[in-house]
């Protein structure tokens, strides 16, 4: 054991010396400090020694115990700098922490790409109210009081004479009413029917567009709407058109694609068809010019529909109309 005060003082200092980390220096200094360390032994021993060198031992032994104190502390701090200097380690070759951030929602990028396509080819973008008097969604449109469509299973009725629009076709009706011909638009925009299975839901997305100007044909009608499905689908897309009948279009035609899944073989999405129905279209009715207002002598033109959700799952293979609705991230993730 260590015989004087100075020796315990040199042992420990040259032993502080030595320290390399933080437990290290804990145990140092338990081993000189603690309850049971050797300076606290070393003072505890004071009392046994004869009166006169009591005090002089005890100054010399306090003395040593506050340069023991001040020497660990400065270590603790040497050692702290150091690790702070070094840094923490750091394994470049992990990957990074990926940011999530939104995106579209691919009803909205497919709207987005059809307003763009019509956009290119001179159309304006439209829109009208969802809440919708019967007069611009039925009446305006040719559609007589004892239309199947205006039945109460596809209806919202708000009141009487006010209904959730079931299509967006009323969109025309207002933008002829407001202006002369010629008119280029498309309207995109909510619709509603009291409708609920696997491809329909109560709340869907159409886009109308119409034409009118002087000197409109069926031919237009036909070159336009094909230059979109080439465009939305692709250049090698084959379509055709099939007669068809909506109140307000004469003569109405229904647009096919030859189907997505199994080019034209048949299968369970085209119902063994080998087609699919893209788009509704016709001519404007000559009834309907009438109640905007315009001479169905002098003006004609073209309208078309389509339900945005059906193109959606067409272009993206989605059987089931209700995902866009349902806001799962592993569906919408995909887009
Ligand atoms: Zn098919």
């Amino acid at each position: 054991m260590y015989k004087t005060i100075e020796q315990i003082q040199e042992a420990a200092v040259a032993e502080a010396r030595t320290i390399s980390d933080n437990e290290a220096l804990q145990a140092l200094s338990t081993r000189y400090l603690g309850r049971k360390g050797i300076l606290t032994q070393y003072l505890r021993n004071i009392a046994s020694l004869p009166a006169e060198e009591r005090p002089l031992a005890g100054k010399k032994a306090n003395e040593v115990k506050l340069r023991l104190e001040a020497l660990f502390k400065e270590a603790l701090v040497r050692l702290e700098n150091r690790d702070a200097q070094s840094g923490p380690s750091i394994d470049v070759s992990l990957p990074g922490r990926r940011l999530s951030h939104g995106a579209l929602h691919p009803i909205t990028q497919i709207t987005d790409r059809i307003c763009e396509i019509f956009s290119r080819m001179g159309f304006d973008i439209a829109e009208g109210p969802e809440v919708e008097m019967d007069y611009y969604n039925f009446e305006a449109l040719n559609i007589p009081k004892d239309h199947p469509a205006r039945d109460m299973q596809d209806t919202f009725y708000v009141s009487e004479n006010v209904v959730l629009r079931t299509h967006t076709s009323p969109i025309q009706v207002r933008v002829m009413e407001k202006t002369r011909p010629p008119v280029r638009v498309i309207a995109p925009g909510k619709v509603y029917r009291c409708d609920s299975d696997i491809t329909h839901t109560p709340m869907f997305h159409q886009i109308e567009g119409l034409l009118v100007d002087e000197k409109v044909s069926f031919g237009d009608l036909k070159g336009i709407l094909t230059a979109f499905v080439h465009q939305i689908f692709d250049e090698h897309t084959r379509l055709r058109f099939r007669p068809s009948f909506f109140p307000f279009t004469e003569p109405s035609a229904e647009v096919d694609i030859l189907c997505v899944m199994c080019r034209g073989k048949g299968c369970r999405v085209c119902k063994q068809t080998g087609w699919l129905e893209v788009l509704g279209s016709g001519m404007v009715d000559p009834a309907v010019f009438q109640n905007v207002g315009y001479d169905p002598d002098r003006y004609a033109g073209f309208a078309f529909g389509m339900g945005i959700e059906r193109i959606a799952m067409l272009k993206f293979g989605i059987d089931d109309i209700r995902k866009f609705f349902e806001n799962d991230l592993r569906f919408l993730r995909q887009f």
